[in-house]
């Protein structure tokens, strides 16, 4: 038999009760930093300086003073037992708690682990307090003079649980952590003043009476040009921020700062209502930049659920994820989209899903090929597109949408590389737009709009056979109704053989069987995920639409820009990869040093 170690149930001593404690809300010396920060916030102070000291190994001191209410004499070292607050008082008043802390905890963690000196003096009274405080026993209290507000040093953080400090990361690590809650604050309350010295030196200051759009300038200057103002307000929500351009992207969250009511919080939810926002705007698997910040009204908050209070329950969460989704599309509507070809992220190609091989083709090396070869090849390269133009020109709603176009009349100039197409506009910007692209999002938005109208498919002359295995059968028959769904009809026909009947409108009457056939199996391969009818549109979008590498006559470059300026997100394929890129007059003469 096993014999339990310790079979005897007791309960720990307080001491230990607050180091364990002390491990969910102090993780680190940036959260000792957060929590000092938020502390202040509360107490109203209008400057909070944050000095930190280190070896070259770690973090050695930690000081936080800010001129806010202090705290009375009497009640210096209440505050440092657990559980000690004065936000509230029952747990009806978190319904109406806008403070950052409530949970009466921080001080207590943060004397349990480290040593600790509080020197404060509360508005009314003529005397402050000075307090030692260290793993959890107070070791001096006495009275001082002081200034009105509260001084917090923190040394030797760690020492009672050497095992964490263990797991600490580098100095630069810990350091850059701390910078980034304080660059948070100072971005989520642009009104307050921050200072920040590290050994003694400067390292950042933001002068306070700011709005958000000034610390976002000062602190992030090359983002903050490429960040588009939203706000809004709806049924006691609102919002206020900024959001990247879609030419501004990461691949994860981490760029995504989100307060609600003033306290920053992690929430994949919030960050995929603000990326589906941007729709086919962006790649999909990226996610914007974006500074919001949300107030609702605190009784539909429940910020008590995790110890950093850094997770949040909404209640009625879907309408409120609704609204961020819309107000983030309204931002974007409207804007110039048109990647701006300087600062271009290469992280954006190298994301692009597109299917399409891009290789340049025969008519592109054209010192490769005999002239007559190429004269062919380009005549037979102009019919092709003619078809394909037609196809789409015929399906584009006459509906006097020129006057919706979201971009101003583009002169059409000439090709380069036989895939992208010049232009200019009235305003002598030079514009490039990549022929494939463009005409992908031409044929993506005709999709959706035969989707809409219902108007789906459209029966082959010439029906396709399918030889399929086994398994491929079954697969098929599990995605045949969401194939259908997308205007693909098909019928079994024989053992291990289906016919395609009928495809979406804007594939045409079958030009290509082999596109079907690959469209077909690539969502056979994709299976039955949720995006999958997303895919298949993307799919078909791509094939079938004009291609890179193709020379165009000049009135084929026009129609391909006139049918793009008549789409609904003219700047970027479905994939998300640009289809414009401007160089403004101002940009090329500012190249040419005329300025
Ligand atoms: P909480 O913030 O959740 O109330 P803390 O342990 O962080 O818990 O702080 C305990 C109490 O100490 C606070 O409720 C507040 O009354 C007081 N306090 C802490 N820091 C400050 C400060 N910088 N200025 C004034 N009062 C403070
Ligand atoms: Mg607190």
């Amino acid at each position: 038999m096993i014999e339990m170690p310790n079979p005897h149930i007791r309960l720990l001593d307080g001491d230990t009760i607050n180091q364990i404690a002390a491990g969910e809300v102090v993780e680190r010396p940036a959260s000792i930093v957060k929590e000092l920060i938020e502390n202040a916030i509360d107490a109203k102070a209008t400057t909070i300086t944050v000095e930190i000291s280190s070896n070259r190994k770690e973090v050695t001191r930690i000081r936080i003073i800010d001129d806010g209410c202090g705290i009375p004499t009497e009640e210096v070292s209440l505050a440092f037992s657990p559980h000690a607050t004065s936000k509230i008082q029952t747990a009806e008043d978190l319904n109406t708690c806008r403070t950052l802390g409530f949970r009466g905890e921080a001080l207590a963690s943060i004397a349990a682990i480290a040593y600790v000196t509080m020197v404060t003096r509360s508005k009314g009274e003529d005397a402050g307090t000075h307090l030692i405080i260290s793993g959890g026993e107070i070791l001096e209290n006495r009275a001082t003079g002081a200034p009105t507000g509260t001084t917090l040093t923190v040394e030797e953080i760690f020492f009672t649980t050497p095992a964490r400090r263990k797991f600490l990361k580098s100095l630069a690590t810990e350091l850059s952590r701390i910078s980034s809650v304080i660059e948070v604050f100072s971005l989520l309350y642009p009104e307050l003043t921050f200072r920040y010295l590290l050994n003694g030196q400067e390292k950042s200051t933001s002068h306070g009476t700011r709005t958000l759009g000034e610390v976002l300038r000062a602190l992030r200057p090359d983002e903050a040009a490429q960040m588009i103002q939203v706000s809004g307000e709806e049924n006691g929500i609102s919002l206020e921020g900024y959001i990247s351009h879609p030419e501004l992207i990461r691949q994860n969250t981490q760029r995504i700062l989100v307060a609600v009511n003033g306290r920053m919080i992690v929430s994949s939810r919030i960050s995929g209502a603000i990326r589906s926002g941007y729709g086919t705007l962006i790649p999909s698997h990226s996610f914007p930049v974006a500074v919001l910040k949300i107030n609702l009204d605190p009784a539909r908050v429940d910020a008590n659920i995790h110890p950093t209070k850094r997770e949040i329950r909404i209640s009625d969460e879907p309408e409120f994820l609704r609204f961020i989704v819309t107000r983030v599309k309204e931002a974007l509507q409207g804007q110039d989209l048109s990647h701006s070809g300087i600062s271009i992220k290469s992280e954006l190609h190298l994301v692009a899903d597109d299917q399409e091989n891009q290789s340049p083709g025969l008519i592109y090396r054209t010192s490769e090929t005999p002239a007559q070869r190429v004269c062919e090849a380009t005549l037979a390269g102009y019919r092709t597109t003619a078809r394909q133009l037609r196809r789409t020109r015929l399906l584009m709603e006459p509906t006097g949408a020129e006057e919706e176009s979201l971009f101003p009349p583009l002169k059409y100039i000439g090709q380069v590389a036989a895939t992208y197409l010049l232009a200019s506009n009235s305003s002598g910007d030079l514009i490039l737009i990549d022929q494939h692209a463009a005409h992908e999002r031409i044929r993506y938005d005709q999709l959706k709009r035969e989707q809409k109208e219902g108007t789906l498919s459209q029966e082959l002359l010439v029906p396709i056979v399918l030889q399929l295995s086994t398994s491929e059968v079954h697969l098929l028959s599990e995605i045949r109704s969401d194939l259908e769904k997308e205007g693909f009809h098909l019928e079994p026909f024989g053992k291990d053989t289906w016919c395609v009947r009928s495809v979406p409108v804007v594939l045409g009457r079958c030009e290509d069987p082999d596109a079907i056939k690959e469209i077909i199996s690539s969502a056979l391969v994709g299976g039955q995920e949720n995006r999958m009818s997303e895919s298949v549109s993307r799919m078909v979008a791509c094939r079938g639409a004009v291609k890179a590498g193709v020379i165009l006559t000049p009135e084929q470059g026009e129609e391909i820009i006139s049918q793009l300026s008549r789409t609904s997100e003219p700047y970027t394929c479905p994939h998300g990869r640009p289809t414009i890129i401007s160089f403004t007059r101002s940009k090329l003469e500012e190249l040419f040093r005329r300025r």
